[in-house]
């Protein structure tokens, strides 16, 4: 390791601090290295490493966001010293807290009045928000068995099998059985009327999603409310639903309005949103909002005064940052209903424009429906040569991450690739896109084409035929060897 000359004024590097000169060794990766180095140094190390992830915008595998504006990333370098949790010295953090649970409460109709306080908190995301929820519903369910002489030892909660992993995290935790219905193929969201059947005097709720992870497909809610007011009457049970609307939460309310799935259906006493994700906000924040008081028992608040006042916290994990709070609220102001309404609305036009073109190759049947979060869900129609694994591969190599993955239970035959459209993804890159997903196709079928005509292919391989079919199957077979190892991508 090379050692530069110290200024004994300032104690700076004299000599160039470009990293290299202090990574001519390899980096600790174990223990922590003995000395010192320079911050120029440090952070040129770190950045040039980090050139090697892929890049957020390009990253249609997720829906969390990938873009604000400068003013709002300003607002959360200056909020990034704060310690949310610190609220009798954060006091204003707190009230642009409550500002937007009212406000998201309102945007799902809770039945409260024009200037009523919500019930209901930011979290880290949705899956702490839907921890919160499940809780809520397993002490309010024992409560009542306790109540009634019951055994209170075997909870339960019904869902499709489509949920999304927090759900199975929730119920590993928190010792509650996850009662999944089952897909089928050509059917990949919870079917309200097995879902019921499922239903028993131990189930805490019935989840629902409103924006299936795998498809973007909302479950008929409404449908789901009815049946389940119908069984209530007749055993007597009170079951209540949640709608785990972490995609679809900041989608609905702004493109279908009349769609009622929220707080207008009497049976929905809570319903979380990832903010992180249409909210418009970058990772780190998600919201879970109770139809009233009753349905949260205050014996899960916790009060606590050695910051100050005293304060009601009812999260799993104490401190955490404020930013992403501001910048919630700030998204919220800035934008208004207008701006999310008109975001939404070209979210959906770049989705049909790419649907569209994805349709145009006549290779892949799209799975996900017009009604849903603005994504492309999509099959190949024959996967006899090559794989939807393949071509989630082959597309990286442009830039793209496009994740491929196999539908649950028991539609597991079924293989599909996802596109999230997200505000960040214009109508130039969908178009781009379809370009490049053209190439890989092309490339695919080239060595074909090139073995059956024996001459030069779209990639300019001149081929002969029997070295061609040769090639081909060599390449394939290398190729589904690698990709089969990979095919537990993960979506979020
Ligand atoms: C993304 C997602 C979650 C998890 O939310 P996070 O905000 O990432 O914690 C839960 N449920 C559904 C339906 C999701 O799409």
């Amino acid at each position: 390791m090379v050692v530069s000359r110290i200024s004994p004024d300032t104690g700076e590097s004299l000599h160039s601090t470009f990293a290299s000169r202090y990574a001519t060794t390899s980096l600790p990766r174990f223990k922590m290295p003995d000395n010192s180095i320079p911050k120029e140094a440090a952070y040129q190390i770190i950045n040039d490493e980090l050139m090697l992830d892929g890049n957020p915008r390009l990253n249609l595998a997720s829906f969390v966001t990938t873009w604000m504006e400068p003013e709002c990333d300003r607002l959360i370098m200056a909020g990034i010293n704060k310690n949310y949790v610190d609220m009798d010295e954060y006091p204003v953090t707190t009230e642009l807290q409550n500002r937007c649970v009212n406000m998201i409460a309102h945007l799902f109709n809770a039945p409260i009045g024009e200037d009523d306080t919500a019930v209901g908190v930011g979290t880290v995301g949705s899956s702490e928000a839907i921890m919160l929820a499940g809780l809520a519903f397993k002490r309010k369910w024992q409560k009542k068995r306790k109540s009634e002489g019951k055994p209170y030892d075997k909870p339960n909660i019904v869902t499709g099998a489509n949920v999304q992993v927090c759900w199975e995290k929730f119920a590993t935790y928190f010792e509650v059985e996850l009662k999944e219905v089952k897909l089928k193929e050509g059917f990949y969201v919870m079917d309200p009327v097995k879902a019921v059947e499922m239903v028993d005097e131990n189930t805490i709720c019935v989840a629902a999603i409103l924006g299936s992870t795998l498809t973007g497909e909302f479950e008929d809610v409404k449908l789901l409310n009815e049946l389940l007011t119908e069984k209530n009457k007749e055993t007597g049970w009170d079951t209540p639903i949640h709608v785990d609307a972490a995609s679809g939460g900041f989608v609905a309310p702004f493109l279908y309005p009349e769609l009622e799935w929220d707080f207008r259906l009497p049976l929905v006493k809570s319903i979380n949103v990832s903010g992180h994700k249409y909210g418009l906000v970058y990772a780190g924040v998600g919201w879970i909002v109770w139809r009233s008081k009753d349905d949260l028992r205050e014996e899960l608040i916790f009060h606590i005064n050695y910051l100050g006042a005293d304060q009601p916290t009812f999260t799993l994990n104490f401190s955490k940052g404020s930013s992403q709070i501001i910048a919630q609220y700030y998204q919220f102001i800035r934008l208004g209903f207008e701006g999310y309404k008109k975001i939404m609305e070209n979210c959906r036009e770049n989705t049909n424009a790419l649907k569209e073109g994805i349709e145009k190759t006549g290779k892949f049947e799209v799975l996900s429906k017009d009604v849903g979060i603005p994504l492309v869900a999509f099959a190949l129609k024959d996967s006899s040569k090559h794989t939807v694994f393949e071509i989630s591969e082959s597309m990286r190599r442009f830039g793209w991450i496009i994740p491929a993955y196999t539908m649950p239970p028991d539609a597991e035959h079924v293989e599909i690739l996802r596109v999230v459209i997200r505000e960040d993804f214009s109508r130039s890159l969908a178009e781009r896109l379809v370009m490049d997903l053209g190439k890989v196709l092309v490339e695919m079928e080239g060595l074909k084409v090139a073995s059956v005509i024996g001459e030069k292919s779209n990639y300019g391989v001149v081929a002969k035929k029997e070295s061609a079919t040769e090639m081909e199957r060599e390449i394939t077979t290398y190729w589904r060897n690698m990709v089969d190892r990979k095919k537990t991508s993960g979506v979020c």
